[in-house]
């Protein structure tokens, strides 16, 4: 039903998980790395926005990150409503975090349409993993993330790692499912 002009050309982003995985460090490594410097507004959360060209459209991804709130597991409604993706982040060094995921994804749920929204998992700081510490935690969010339905991407911030791919990846899949 959705005509062309109705369809949207900006996607919120959402980005959730515990506090000091690297959600702040993900996208500011992106977004900087592309450009000078997003613009940046403090509603109590701040966003990046990011360009992108899809077949010859413009589209921007809308990347939503905590102001911190995070640190007390209180992060407002209005941060997750109406979001076209969600990314959950955890730290491929720190099990909790994965295991805090779940819990994450389904707050972020709550005001979403679970038909419609698309899921990500993130493991985060892969530079600094040990291989056998690696190998096991990726196997558990593997499993997870097929539970949960999200597509699963190992990446760093630090090194840069598979980000500017998945950012992509991001940025396509939302633009298919407009
Ligand atoms: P947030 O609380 O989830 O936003 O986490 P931050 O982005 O503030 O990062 C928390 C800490 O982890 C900071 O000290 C970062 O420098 C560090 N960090 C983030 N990403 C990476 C990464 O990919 N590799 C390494 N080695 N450290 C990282
Ligand atoms: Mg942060």
């Amino acid at each position: 039903q959705s005509s062309d002009s109705l369809r949207f050309t900006v996607a919120k982003v959402i980005v959730v998980g515990d506090v000091a995985v690297g959600k702040t460090s993900l996208i500011n490594r992106f977004c900087r790395d592309r450009y000078e410097k997003g613009y940046k507004a403090t509603i109590g959360v701040d966003f990046e926005m990011e360009r992108f060209e899809i077949l010859g459209v413009p589209f921007s991804l809308q990347l939503w990150d905590t102001a911190g709130q995070e640190r007390f597991k209180c992060v407002a409604s209005t941060y997750y409503r109406g979001a076209q993706a969600i990314i959950v982040v955890f730290d491929l060094n720190n099990y909790y975090s994965l295991d805090n995921a779940r819990q994450w994804l389904d707050d972020a749920m709550i005001d979403n349409d679970p038909s419609s929204v698309l899921l990500f998992l993130i493991g985060t700081k892969k530079d600094l993993s040990h291989p056998d510490v690696f190998a096991q935690t990726e196997q558990e969010a593997i499993k997870l993330s097929k539970e949960i339905r999200a597509e699963y991407w190992a990446v760093s911030a630090l090194s840069g790692e598979n980000l500017r791919e998945f950012f992509l990846r991001v940025a396509s899949l939302t633009f298919e499912a407009r």
